[in-house]
């Protein structure tokens, strides 16, 4: 799929990412990894950013590689064209320089209010397993709050990925308003 995001940005993006980290140590211990192995449910993978695919084509065996069309799946409207889904081989062993930015800045996800503010909210997307920082709210590397949000403030630049998250925001909202209505009513 096309992106406005030049191979050698999203290099750079990936630079600046590894030079952080959530928390000091390597979170990995405190659940297993469980963000890798997936809770060892064997259909889960990553859908790479339009045109993160462009530094990782061709070169990284240690990925199982599928191409899908964006309209056969739930992505917004304004997508067409190949996505790609990966799923490490040996998790959760990975080149760490190489891994894909949905590794990189979870448990962090970008939300774009109604008014255009972008922030950094936690990952609330359904998963078969637990992330202890976001459910012990342990607090994040202040480094690694500013690189997610530098780089999320760069990529959501491009109209596709800032349609993804506008649209993640939206059904986030709108499920918060309906939790809030249950509550009252
Ligand atoms: S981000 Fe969360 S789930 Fe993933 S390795 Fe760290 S603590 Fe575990
Ligand atoms: S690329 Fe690395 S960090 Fe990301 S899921 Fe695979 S093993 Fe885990």
């Amino acid at each position: 799929m096309k992106s406005t995001i030049k191979a050698s940005t999203y290099r750079a993006i990936y630079r600046l990412l590894d030079r952080v980290s959530p928390i000091d140590c390597d979170c990995g211990t405190l659940c297993g990894a469980a963000c890798c192995t997936n809770g060892k449910d064997d259909d889960m993978g990553i859908y790479l950013l339009p045109g993160e695919e462009k530094i990782h084509v061709g070169e990284d065996d240690w990925l199982i590689w599928t191409k899908d069309r964006a309209q056969d799946y739930d992505f917004p409207e304004s997508w067409s064209g190949t996505v790609y889904f990966v799923k490490c081989k040996t998790p959760p062993h990975c080149p760490r320089e190489k891994r894909p930015i949905q590794c990189r800045t979870y448990p962090l996800a970008p939300h774009i209010c109604e008014d255009g503010e972008l922030l950094m909210v936690y990952n609330d997307i359904d998963t078969p397993y637990r992330c202890p920082l976001i459910d012990e709210e342990i607090e994040l590397n202040d480094d690694f709050v500013r690189a997610t949000q530098t780089v999320w403030a760069h990529l959501v630049r491009d109209p596709k990925i800032y349609d993804l998250v506008r649209e993640d925001s939206i059904r986030r909202e709108e499920a918060v308003a309906e939790l809030y209505e249950m509550l009252e009513g």
